[in-house]
């Protein structure tokens, strides 16, 4: 065992008591201990390697983890010296630690984790979805967007009926939701740049596994279980891989196999994504979007030929002895965040490191009283003003506008002593536009996948079909996203466009904040992180930041802290995880306090100190399935 070289303590500002509090126990037993018993895996072994390696399952699981609310399995962190992948199913990071292994770089890697987690977590992500993935070869950042695009049939009255914005879930289950898939076009993009690997040669775990079978993880089974699954058997397909025939969902540690996602991950290896967009897998999406028997969609085989993935300027920014790099719109995430910490800078919640709880470390009164205010700004901004800058720029045409330091100062000089309750959006140069509509309750969905390879290249990629099992279509083995259902739903409001209407060929508006750390003095790369968690995605990573950067947690810590913050409604707590002491606090400042469940599924890796053998050190979020493996 080796002994855990601490995390790097930026500045100098680890705060001693709390990590000095948590039991950390980093060591590969424990590790495989966890994942086994996460992942419905058996046999496990200590691996020759000295590595995180893990037997992969041969036997049926230990009863079902909780989810939900109650969902919360305490993780070590995990290190390694090399190379490193953290992604939200043990089977994935498997497949992404073999690819690392053999030799392949983080993007290789990222491949072949997306297309294991297309088959044992289907309802978060796959070929059916769309990614944003942040990339760092050692010189470089790029962003890139595999974000679906609206059908150029749609119009802005898509989710409207009778001038009416259709229900969450009638809009969702269906073809209308349907955008054309971005997810696999962009993985080759990056692939042909930074791939090292034979792109045929990523797909072989996930092949491997649709043909063998995997055991249904607690979570899935636990999802095929809920109330709000009670739909998918209206999918024929769904109804048939998912449930018994007496129509009981599969119970957790049922092998399930997928031959028909194995032909078409097969033909996607020899041929590429030409095989996905174009022939009989393209006729078959486009068959089952426009013949949906209740809620028809417009996706059209052109849509899918001619699907672009982007390369945009990333979205960078400097944040005290950092410099950060997200992905820009149409994502809001980086530019929220950035707008967060920017508006935290004027403040001193450095000065307020978590204080110990009952079950662990959670935010301060203050602390949280701040970050939530400084949330209420930044989701009033987004609300109003990001959307697909190709179809409506920001403010001033660049994010710059709306992170000018004294457009941020004004900002920030709105947060008092007690709550603002609501904020109203800012009006930074260039500001034009009215109002877009919030999001929709959502079931818990998309994954996040970060990556550093042995030669120092990184990826932080976070990746989605929307709603926990997209639009409720299954074709020849994947799911299909609902991704339009991210754009507003009324197109204009008292004759005023909304900035994320539904515009042919729009990429629709995101939460997903795949994030890399940099050192401002050297550049060297200090994280790579991101979460799922629709809107509060932007809430989850900036407190895993804010965390790490400011209160000195390692990125375990950090990402097991409670989630907090405000998406510019009520100030949200994480159910079972906040003290008394903490809603009390928050109270007497003013805040509306609303105790609710907050399933992120963070995933982080950070570099250790660099004076210490171990390099790197992994954190994955307790509330879901994730680990983290590497060498
Ligand atoms: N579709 C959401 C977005 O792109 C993510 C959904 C989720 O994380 O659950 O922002």
């Amino acid at each position: 065992m080796t002994t855990p070289a601490k995390p790097q303590s930026p500045a100098g500002r680890l705060s001693a008591t709390p990590q000095a509090d948590l039991p950390l126990r980093r060591h590969h037993r424990l590790a495989i201990l966890l994942l086994c018993g996460l992942a419905a895996c058996a046999s496990p072994g200590p691996d020759p390697a000295g590595g995180f390696r893990y037997t992969p399952p041969s036997a049926p699981p230990a009863a079902p983890a909780p989810e939900g609310a109650s969902g919360f399995t305490p993780k070590p962190g995990w290190e390694a010296q090399h190379f490193m992948v953290a992604a939200a199913n043990p089977l994935a990071t498997d497949a992404g630690y073999q690819v690392l292994k053999a030799g392949g770089s983080a993007v290789d890697a990222a491949i072949a984790v997306q297309m294991v987690l297309g088959l044992v977590e289907p309802q978060s992500s796959g070929i059916g979805g769309g990614a944003f993935l942040m990339h760092w070869d050692g010189k470089r950042v790029q962003a890139f967007d595999g974000r679906e695009t609206a059908p150029a049939a749609a119009t802005p009255e898509l989710f409207l009926r009778d001038g009416k914005p259709l229900p969450f879930l009638e809009a969702v289950i269906g073809g209308r939701s349907v955008g054309t898939p971005g997810a696999l076009r962009m993985l080759e993009m990056a692939h042909r740049e930074h791939g090292r690997l034979p792109w045929k040669d990523l797909f072989a775990p996930a092949i491997r596994l649709a043909e063998e079978g995997f055991l249904i993880s607690p979570r899935l089974a636990t999802m095929l279980a809920a109330p709000e699954a009670k739909t998918l058997r209206n999918d024929p397909d769904m109804a048939a891989y998912f449930f018994n025939a007496d129509g009981s969902p599969k119970a957790a540690g049922t092998r399930l196999k997928n031959p028909e996602l194995a032909k078409v991950l097969r033909d996607i290896a020899t041929r590429g994504s030409a095989a996905f967009y174009e022939g009989n897998i393209a006729r078959d999406i486009v068959a089952r979007v426009r013949k949906h028997p209740t809620n028809p969609g417009l996706l059209s085989e052109a849509d899918l030929a001619g699907y672009a993935p982007k390369q945009r300027e990333p979205l960078c920014t400097e944040y005290r002895v950092y410099r950060l790099c997200g992905m820009p719109p149409p994502s809001s995430g980086a530019l929220a965040i950035a707008q967060m910490l920017a508006i935290l800078e004027h403040t001193d919640i450095v000065k307020h490191p978590p204080v110990q709880a009952d079950f662990g470390l959670e935010p301060s009164p203050q602390a949280a009283h701040l970050f939530s205010e400084a949330g209420r700004l930044a989701y009033a901004d987004r609300n109003r003003y990001v959307a697909d800058p190709d179809f409506v720029p920001l403010p001033g045409a660049s994010p710059a506008s709306l992170l000018n330091p004294a457009y941020i100062k004004g900002r920030a000089s709105l947060i008092g002593e007690r709550s603002m309750g609501v904020a109203r959006p800012g009006t930074p140069a260039g500001a034009t536009l009215a109002l877009a509509d919030d999001r929709s309750p959502e079931l818990p969905s998309t994954s996040h996948i970060s990556v550093v390879d042995a030669q120092g290249r990184a990826v932080a990629m976070t990746t989605t079909i929307e709603n926990g099992f997209g639009a409720q279509i299954m074709v020849r083995g994947f799911l299909l996203n609902n991704q339009l259902t991210d754009f507003s739903f009324l197109p204009a409001e008292n004759g005023t466009p909304i900035a994320n209407r539904v515009q042919p060929n729009k990429r629709p508006r995101s939460s997903m904040a795949p994030t890399l750390v940099f050192m401002r003095n050297s550049g060297a790369l200090s994280m790579s992180v991101g979460s799922p968690g629709g809107s509060a995605i932007i809430n989850y990573v900036g407190k895993t930041l804010v965390g790490t950067l400011d209160w000195g947690l390692d990125a375990q810590q950090a990402i097991s802290l409670p989630n907090f913050g405000s998406r510019n409604g009520p100030t949200e707590l994480e159910q079972g995880r906040a003290s008394t002491a903490l809603v009390d606090g928050l109270k007497a400042r003013g805040h509306d306090v609303r105790v609710i469940v907050q399933t992120s599924g963070l995933q982080a890796i950070q570099r250790s100190a660099p004076e210490g053998k171990v390099m790197w050190f992994g954190g994955a979020d307790p509330r879901r399935e994730g680990v983290v493996m590497g060498d």
